[in-house]
């Protein structure tokens, strides 16, 4: 753990190694980079690279090269997620002690088949805020001899938080402070909204959620500078934040940088990768003015 030095802000910029940088996440690491070096604050950098078969040491070190190019400088050492999975584990342990999560077999397809059966008999299935169904009360309401006999039996699962116990057990509204540019808001934080979210995958160790908390707590992060796309599932760090007692940074999640079509960027999307842009001739200084810093 990196002490905390209670003076000094501390950023980060967190990456997944399974694909090239392009102009949003210059923005973000830019952001980070910029807000650190104007509070005399840290900047760190995390790999986010826990699901193993998409992240590799090519796309790390392109990372590296892409930042660096941008002028960007990062106190060592970066953590890699892939190296604390131990860390994971326990803070899943703990909220297993509490009765707080379940082994999840269904698979996406039987969740999907349970919300069209539902929504066939007239009961519209809710969905999170990223557009998928909620996971159905399947798994949650599985007698313990039940459970028992499906792992025993070596059934592939997932573990998730039991959204309705989690609640029952923190105490009092859950908020965040959001800055913006020149203003701070709290925003009141809506979990559920998200009902039972995997916090160990079935196909990878850990999950985003539950690694992203224990991290930004072992890191000492004081301020998370991150895309409007990840707004909604603070609601969720929020969450695990308070049933794991940990320190809750400040947010500000930024515009995102959309493509001619109006959508989000995505890795794939080879022409407004930084190192395509950088071929180019593009200087650091024509990323900064295309994203509009
Ligand atoms: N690893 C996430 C991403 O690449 C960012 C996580 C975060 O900033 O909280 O989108």
């Amino acid at each position: 753990m990196i002490a905390p030095d209670s003076q000094k802000p501390v950023f980060r910029f967190a990456p997944s190694p399974n694909g090239p940088l392009h102009l949003g996440h210059a923005l973000s690491a830019m952001l980070n980079f910029d807000a650190a070096s104007a509070a005399g604050g840290r900047f760190l950098l995390r790999m986010e690279d826990i699901d193993i078969t998409r992240c590799t040491p090519e796309f790390e070190a392109a990372i590296y090269e892409d930042l660096a190019w941008l002028g960007l400088r990062w106190d060592m050492p970066v953590r890699r997620q892939s190296e604390h999975l131990d860390a994971y584990r326990a803070a899943l342990d703990r909220l297993r002690e509490r009765g707080l999560i379940y082994p999840a077999f269904l698979t996406r397809g039987e969740v999907r088949a349970y919300a069209l059966a539902e929504e066939a008999r007239g009961t519209p299935r809710p969905r999170d805020p990223d557009g998928a169904y909620l996971y159905p009360p399947t798994d949650r309401d599985r007698s313990e001899t039940e459970r028992a006999r499906l792992l025993q039996s070596g059934a592939k699962h997932a573990w998730r938080l039991d959204m309705r116990r989690a609640l029952e057990s923190i105490t009092g509204p859950l908020h965040w402070i959001e800055k913006g540019d020149g203003s701070t808001t709290t925003i009141a934080a809506d979990p559920p909204a998200w009902g039972d979210v995997v916090l160990w995958r079935s196909d990878a160790p850990s999950s985003y959620h539950l690694s992203v908390v224990v991290d930004d707590a072992l890191q000492g992060i004081t301020e998370v500078i991150r895309g409007r796309d990840l707004f909604s599932a603070t609601a969720v760090h929020r969450l695990l934040q308070a049933l794991l007692d940990l320190p809750a940074p400040t947010y500000r999640h930024h515009r995102l940088i959309l493509d001619r079509d109006g959508r989000k960027l995505s890795k794939s999307a080879g022409d407004t990768g930084l190192s395509a842009l950088r071929a180019n001739g593009l200087s650091p200084l024509d990323i900064r003015r295309l994203v509009g810093l």
